[in-house]
């Protein structure tokens, strides 16, 4: 297969990359580096099953030759991300799924949506299974992101209903790991770099707060197996593992063995109270399961991270 992966450049975008590679696939990636690392796909450049299109996907985009998937990556996804750039976050989701769509739809090629947890907002169902439709403030800061990526799902669908286009929605569940930027800004590469430079963690809100972190490779092996086995209608895929941001942060000083301390901060407005992701339908259908427990995955986050801040300094990001 020929795939394109927009956001190519992106922490989750560059894995994905990797992991098409791994299976004898070819990979054309895109990105415009907004929010994504050259470094992040340095060792890909030479692979003669690697192509490389620096482009912003939210204007019109060509790419050249047969391709059997579009894989659409590409956004801010950190919350400080999208509230400096909200105008390219709604453009992205928006007229980015659209070219992605177009582009899917010309080459009769697969489609697959990067879709969020986000589309659930602050959930008044837990844990949320596909069919809760959600709690979202259209108008709120992180509106720019779930709005958009609502309309991405919308567009989807109807790109499958009217277009006959082979469409996958995977709702992404918090992801962590190796490639996050230190200055990422969300809250795994937040406590490692402030517990790594001994600075005060930064706990938002009283830290009762619940996330469920997936390790990076278990959420890549879902997509991919979403990509190939799925049906073109949304799919979770997260670790079910549900923790609170207090609770991450402890874990996050007893592995470092840093003695930081912590620095609570006022809880951002529309902070989503819990999340957890219901599985049922991923394992059904794709017979997959996360298997990295979150402290397994948080020491090979921390060894990544030492390796980055002893080349080049860095500062964590808040709000
Ligand atoms: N958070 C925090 N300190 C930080 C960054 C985030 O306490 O330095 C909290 C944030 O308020 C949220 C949770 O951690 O409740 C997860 O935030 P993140 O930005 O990682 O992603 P989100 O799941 O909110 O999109």
């Amino acid at each position: 297969m020929r795939v394109l992966v927009t956001g190519a450049a992106g922490f989750l975008g560059s894995h994905l990359c990797d992991r098409f590679l791994a299976d004898g696939h070819r990979v054309v990636g895109m990105d415009n580096f907004l929010t994504g690392s050259p470094e992040n796909i340095a060792h890909l450049m030479g692979n003669p099953h690697f192509e490389f299109l620096e482009h912003n996907i939210s204007t019109y985009s060509y790419v050249a030759g047969p391709l059997d998937g579009v894989l659409h990556f590409a956004s801010p996804a950190s919350p400080v991300d999208y509230l400096e750039m909200p105008i390219q976050t709604l453009k992205v989701g928006s007229l980015g799924t659209h070219n992605a769509l177009g582009i899917a739809k010309a080459k009769g090629a697969r489609f697959l949506l990067a879709s969020t947890s986000e589309v659930y907002g602050d959930p008044l169902v837990h844990p949320q299974p596909e069919s809760y439709w959600g709690n979202v403030n259209p108008i709120g800061p992180r509106g720019v992101y779930d709005e958009a990526k609502r309309f991405a799902e919308a567009i989807t669908m109807a790109y499958h209903r009217f277009h006959g286009v082979d469409t996958r929605i995977v709702r992404i569940f918090n992801t962590y790991g190796p490639r996050m930027r230190p200055n990422d800004g969300r809250v795994v590469s937040n406590f490692i770099v402030q517990a790594l430079r001994g600075q005060p963690l930064t706990v938002y809100g009283d830290g009762s707060q619940t996330r469920s972190f997936c390790y990076v490779q278990d959420e890549v092996e879902g997509i991919y197996r979403l990509f190939h086995q799925g049906d073109n209608l949304p799919t979770n895929i997260g670790n079910p593992g549900e923790f609170t941001v207090q609770q991450l942060a402890d874990l996050v000083l007893e592995l470092t063995g840093s003695s930081s301390p912590i620095d609570r901060r006022p809880l951002p407005e529309d902070d989503p109270k819990v999340r957890q992701p219901d599985l049922t339908k991923a394992r059904a259908q794709l017979g997959w399961e996360p298997r990295v427990p979150l402290r397994e995955g948080l020491g090979h986050t921390i060894a990544y991270f030492r390796e980055v801040l002893a080349k080049q300094p860095a500062e964590a990001r808040t709000l």
